[in-house]
């Protein structure tokens, strides 16, 4: 308790294990970041030069988690501006919509023929430094109206092949329970739609969200629910939130967890594996591992596809296939998710294959089919 209270030993344990303390304290100016870490060059530029374009915002849990003596901290660097992002390279080579996520009506994305996605408000506990949708932050921290929100509904319901509506933003359990429930109430009210998902990022940047009964309750009634979270560094796996995992899980719902691949955060194959072992220790699955999009704002965050072709090989055989996230990569121009692996056939001749076992040892197979 001691290390997650770091810079915050004041404030009581009523107030640090209550959401809406830690919404309200979100750490928001260069002058406020100050008094609690001492910031680099980089970053106190940065903080300048990114104000009303790409917001900051930090949980003090989540501050809390930065070791202060460490300019390459990953929580730092997930959360705390640099110059960089708004360096002209960064910039001009990044899209700010690389997926094409914008289309006829506001909030919505129809790409594969079973699944929606929603975007229902720009308003994060943080402001991650190379989150997708860093676009839609400049527009200050709205959410979507009720009418907007009827709009996609209308959408949902004309469009019987939908199966699984996928809520995110923003931070779309941010918003007020009322509003939570007036889109799964609607949502339910339509007969083929299967499964809603839920992308939150609140168990890594505010545990205490799952800490209220009330909205546990809430989306245990719209079961199935799933929630899709969103770790990259095994730091950022604590008590508080694996009790957050917990409390979700006893809820019959899933969490899958969906990781980005970031310079500098988690480009490493040993983090990655930490990452998993973490992971399924809390019963959370890892899902995906995304090759960091084209973002404008967040190119800085790229690295190479052979990085992560290394992580996910480093992986096979030292954990177990439960643990090894699909890597992907999303096409520019909204074209979809491809995955990627690495290569285990060395050559085929007829059905006879030469494969590379996960020690590197090469084996000759026939594979045929009985008549
Ligand atoms: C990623 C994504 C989905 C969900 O894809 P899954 O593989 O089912 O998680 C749905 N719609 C859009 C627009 C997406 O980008
Ligand atoms: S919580 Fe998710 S949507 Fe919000 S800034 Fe972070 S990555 Fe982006």
């Amino acid at each position: 308790m001691i290390f997650m209270r770091r810079f915050f030993d004041h404030v009581s344990e009523k107030d640090w294990l209550s959401y809406e303390w830690q919404i309200r304290n979100r750490i928001r100016t260069l002058e406020d970041l100050k008094k609690f870490i001492p910031l680099l060059p980089e970053e106190e530029e940065g903080i300048k030069r990114t104000k009303g374009l790409y917001p900051l915002a930090i949980t003090p849990y989540y501050l809390s988690l930065i070791d202060p003596e460490d300019p390459n901290d990953p929580i730092r660097i997930q959360a705390i501006p640099r110059a960089v992002e708004v360096d002209e390279k960064v910039q001009a080579d990044g899209d700010p919509d690389a997926l094409r996520e914008e289309g006829e009506i506001p909030g919505l994305t129809h790409r594969y023929p079973d699944r929606v996605l929603m975007v229902v408000t720009t308003f994060c506990a943080v402001y991650c430094r190379h989150c997708m949708r860093k676009r839609i932050f400049s527009q200050g921290e709205v959410s979507r109206t009720k009418e907007e929100i009827d709009r996609m509904i209308d959408y949902i319901r004309k469009h019987e092949e939908v199966r699984d509506v996928l809520i995110s933003g923003g931070d779309p359990l941010t918003l007020s329970l009322e509003k939570i429930e007036y889109i799964l109430k609607r949502i339910r009210e339509i007969d083929h739609v299967e499964i809603i998902r839920f992308g939150t990022r609140l168990p890594v940047l505010a545990p205490q969200r799952f800490f209220n009964d009330r909205l546990l309750d809430i989306l245990e009634r719209y079961s199935p629910i799933w929630i899709n979270t969103h770790f990259n560094h095994p730091k950022e796996i604590t008590e508080l939130s694996e009790e957050a995992i917990d409390r979700i899980l006893r809820r019959g719902i899933p969490v899958n967890n969906q990781a980005v691949l970031l310079k500098g955060v988690n480009d490493d194959p040993e983090v990655m594996i930490q990452l998993s072992r973490s992971l399924l220790r809390i019963k959370v699955k890892p899902q995906y591992l995304f090759h960091c999009d084209p973002i404008k704002g967040a190119m800085h965050f790229r690295t190479t596809v052979e990085k992560g072709l290394e992580i996910i090989r480093f992986m096979r055989g030292r954990i177990s296939g439960m643990g090894i996230p699909t890597y992907a990569v999303d096409l520019p121009g909204g074209k979809g998710k491809v995955p990627l692996l690495p290569n285990y056939v060395v050559s085929k001749k007829g059905n006879t294959f030469i494969f590379e076992s996960f020690s590197g040892e090469l084996v000759e197979y026939t594979i045929d089919e009985v008549a």
